[in-house]
């Protein structure tokens, strides 16, 4: 175990590491996290956090107060996926076709641990929000931006917020850090072109949906490499052409299903403008209309400069530089905690969850979360509140 772990959550760590397995084994998809939350408030009701519920459904924010000073938020998922767990653990998911495939349960342990031991120790001059977020994976829309539609700020002010989240093939020990644009937004557009049906035979009375959506998907991938910058990243895929049946039909008209990711707030409204207008003036040059149907997803997940630079300093001081990463690499998936950055400055980074037996990415079936990492990404957890709100005061 390695020596940076406080004792305080050493003394915990059996029964945290039973929690998370409790809760893997009883998986939950998003907003319907009854009865992790109710574990969850058992829990820190009993370490003496004020409690307030129904914020983003299922949400919960623990709230202890030590002095006076900034205030900071910390977030944990709680939500699990609909995939079937193939791991064959112990502890595997009891319930069909659902699994903590994420190791959500594991950033809720997590943050769990630190509550205890923050409770217990108070060595910190502030106030302390503990977010226990539902719905993170978008499984019926995000949690984040529901608890941000409940008024999560404007009820619970925050100076600064951070989040973590695990992953496979960083070692175990090692925490990850990058500033600025981390994760992509990811944003669904529809695209339905309406022409003239008409006999397959006879062309010249028909207009064509199916050329204009053949025509318009190759077009389309001149957005990316004609007008995103080319140092910019951009991913711009047509997943679906749906047109027509039968092989003597002009169909009245085609639909195509894009996703489009961006690692810069700029960029992803570049792509939303010229999809846009290629779109429309594209259908228009052949006599057909299109309609774009935008579907807004996650935004870019954009973590403040000098915020993340201070949470890798105190990493770096507590583990050592060689545990740290200091520029992990964008990744274009995407993250919900993106809303709140939106909003107030933080940090998300990354926990190793080291390579285990077969190495299994998240939203795989045979992934788990790595319980050795727990005690480390806890005491980070308290590590960084003491430093970020500092010293109690002894007045
Ligand atoms: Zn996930
Ligand atoms: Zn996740």
């Amino acid at each position: 175990m390695h020596n940076a772990i406080l004792p305080g959550i050493l003394r915990i760590n059996d029964e945290m590491v039973a929690l998370r397995r409790q809760l893997h084994a009883h998986p939950e998809l998003g907003f319907e996290e009854f009865n992790t939350r109710r574990l969850v408030m058992e829990k820190l009701q009993g370490w003496g956090y004020q409690l307030t519920e129904g914020i983003g459904g299922t949400g919960v924010v623990a709230t202890l107060q030590c002095g006076r000073g900034p205030t900071i938020g910390l977030r944990a998922d709680m939500d699990a996926l609909p995939i079937q767990e193939e791991t064959g653990l112990p502890w595997a998911s009891q319930i069909d076709g659902k699994m903590h495939a994420c190791g959500h349960d594991g950033h809720t342990a997590i943050l769990l641990a630190a509550a205890c031991e923050l409770a217990r120790s108070r060595r910190f001059a502030g106030t302390l929000h503990l977010i226990f977020q539902p719905a993170e994976e978008g499984h019926g829309g995000s949690g984040a931006k529901r608890m941000l539609d409940d008024g999560l700020f404007r009820r619970f002010p925050c100076d600064a917020i951070f989040a973590l989240h695990n992953m496979p093939g960083i070692p175990l020990g090692k925490l990850g850090f990058r500033a600025g644009a981390f994760m992509a937004s990811t944003d669904t557009i529809t695209i339905l072109i309406h022409g003239t049906g008409g006999h397959g035979a006879m062309p010249q009375r028909a207009v064509d949906p199916v050329v204009v959506a053949a025509s318009l998907v190759l077009a389309l991938q001149t957005i990316v490499s004609r007008n995103v910058p080319p140092l910019e990243t951009a991913v711009l895929t047509v997943g679906a052409i749906l047109a027509g049946e039968a092989a003597n039909v002009i169909p009245a008209s085609a639909e195509l299903r894009l996703t489009v990711r961006a690692l810069n707030p700029a960029v992803r409204e570049l792509l939303h403008q010229r999809i846009h207008q290629l779109a429309e003036q594209h259908a228009a040059g052949f006599g057909a209309r299109a309609e774009v149907q935008f579907q807004h997803g996650y935004p870019v997940l954009v973590n403040d400069d000098v915020i993340t630079q201070q949470a890798m300093l105190l990493a770096s001081e507590w583990l050592g530089a060689g545990n740290v990463i200091a520029d992990l690499a964008p990744l274009t998936g995407s993250e919900d905690f993106a809303y709140w950055l939106e909003q107030v400055p933080g940090c998300y980074f990354i926990v190793g969850n080291g390579d285990g037996d077969g190495g299994c990415m998240v939203h795989n079936p045979g992934y788990d979360f790595n319980d050795e990492a727990l005690p480390l990404a806890a005491s980070f957890w308290v590590r960084l509140v003491e430093h970020w709100l500092g010293p109690a005061t002894t007045a």
